[in-house]
């Protein structure tokens, strides 16, 4: 069994001076157990935020290569503090930036993929004793372009150095006792859950749950990397992360998630043949935009023929995409000479999920008659073989939540 560990502190675990000496002194309790340590931190609280929010003061619309030099800079910051505050109580560290042990990523900036990783100083360093303080959320390119992995990326660095160094764990400390039904903070009922699937771990991440980065559960996925969510607060049990043959007890549903960051657009008049939306979604799929619930629908009038059937496609996009994806589809409106853009950020997505779905009946009427019973008015629906999403209205999104939590027996005072 592998001795090595990489341990990833977020931004709260790192978030002050007296936590930082807390930190350092958790890694001191198991580097003194004989592990080999790989450590990888967050920027401090909100520094991201607060340099994203620099920026915005100095350019409307700052080059992203620059934007990334910024910000990762804040967990520069915090890798060489905690290097010294392990120093302080005599234990050995080096901090290293992502370019520094060679975490190779390509070049989209801001949003850029992991590449290749070669961990030959890292164990050299590991075989020489020194805990290995690893920068969060950062790259380098081929063309030594410093790159950032999008935001709450350091669970992506953390997992994606377990899978290269064949870690026994990915340990991810954070400021809850690990994953949640849905959000601790959003829903009081909130339980926390002993071990969830990779495949529900990535639909909860992608569809809003931010305790972990989604790309970091699609890597310890493929790797078979396990991680384990704790809160760095505490030493109780957190998560583990595992594969579906681990989980014991399939539950129909294990979370409920809330997005409210999401936009729908509607493309409507379309011509109604075949491409349309291979055009549209392609070239979405072009500029990396996000889409989640799509629908179509068309208006076949008695008697039409081909020609003057008309479709509309909605689908929902971040609602920081609306400008990219807008201009998009003018292209392809102007070029068909058919079709008008219309955006609502008035929507949220409540989904629910669980790998139980795949054997129960019932599990989308169940959540259908939740909403409908409260009056909130489903405009959209989406599902997966483990997930059902409907898009409503904003102002009801944190109603939906707990009723949809509720209805499926999650919350802990039912
Ligand atoms: P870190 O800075 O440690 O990476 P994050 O803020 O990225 O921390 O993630 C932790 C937060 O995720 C929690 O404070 C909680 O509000 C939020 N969260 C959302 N959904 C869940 C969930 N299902 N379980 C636990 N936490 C969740
Ligand atoms: N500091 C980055 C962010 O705030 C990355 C991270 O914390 O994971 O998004
Ligand atoms: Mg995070």
């Amino acid at each position: 069994m592998s001795k090595i560990l990489v341990q990833k502190f977020g931004g709260t675990s790192v978030g002050d001076p007296e936590r930082i000496k807390r930190v350092a002194a958790r890694i001191k309790s198991y580097y003194e157990k004989g592990y080999q340590l790989v450590v990888v931190v967050s920027a401090m609280g909100h520094t991201t935020d607060e340099l994203v929010d620099l920026a915005g003061k100095i350019a409307k619309n700052p080059p992203k290569r620059e934007m990334d030099m910024l910000l990762s800079t804040g967990e520069q910051i915090s890798i060489a503090l905690l290097a010294m505050a392990l120093h302080d109580i005599e234990i050995p560290a080096l901090s290293f930036t992502g370019g520094q042990v060679n975490i190779v990523t390509d070049g989209n900036f801001s949003n850029a993929r992991i590449e290749s990783i070669d961990t030959k100083r890292l164990i050299a360093e590991l075989d020489k004793k020194q805990v290995c303080i690893v920068a969060g959320f950062q790259g380098i390119d081929e063309n030594q372009n410093i790159t950032t992995l999008g935001r709450g990326g350091s669970d992506t660095t953390a997992v994606a150095l377990a899978a290269a160094l064949k870690a026994k764990e990915c340990e991810i400390y954070t400021d809850v006792d690990g994953v949640y039904t849905t959000d601790p903070n959003k829903v009081e009922g909130a339980r926390k859950l002993n071990q969830i699937s990779y495949d529900e771990m990535l639909e909860l991440a992608s569809l809003g749950a931010g305790v972990l980065h989604s790309r970091a559960v699609e890597f310890a996925k493929k790797y078979g990397v396990v991680i384990h969510v704790k809160s760095s607060f505490n030493h109780n049990e957190g998560t583990k992360v595992v594969s579906e043959n681990e989980i014991m007890e399939k539950i129909t549903v294990t979370g409920v998630t809330l997005k409210s960051d999401d936009a729908r657009m509607t493309v409507a008049d379309i011509p109604d043949k075949p491409g349309i939306a291979a055009e549209i979604f392609g070239a979405l799929a072009d500029k990396k935009i996000n889409i989640d619930v799509i629908v179509q629908s068309s208006s076949r009038p008695a008697g039409s023929t081909g020609k003057d059937r008309h479709n509309t496609i909605a689908f929902t996009l971040p609602i920081a995409a609306i400008g990219e994806a807008k201009s998009v589809i003018e292209t392809l409106t102007k070029k068909w000479g058919a079709g008008s853009i219309s955006t609502d950020e008035n929507i949220a997505i409540v989904s629910a999920v669980g790998i139980g779905m795949k054997s129960h009946t019932g599990v989308a009427a169940s959540m259908f008659k939740a909403l409908a019973d409260n009056n909130i008015n489903i405009e959209m629906i989406s599902t997966s073989e483990i997930k059902i999403s409907c898009v409503i209205a904003k102002d009801r999104g944190k109603d939906a939540l707990r009723l949809v939590h509720a209805v499926f027996g999650l919350d802990k005072t039912a």
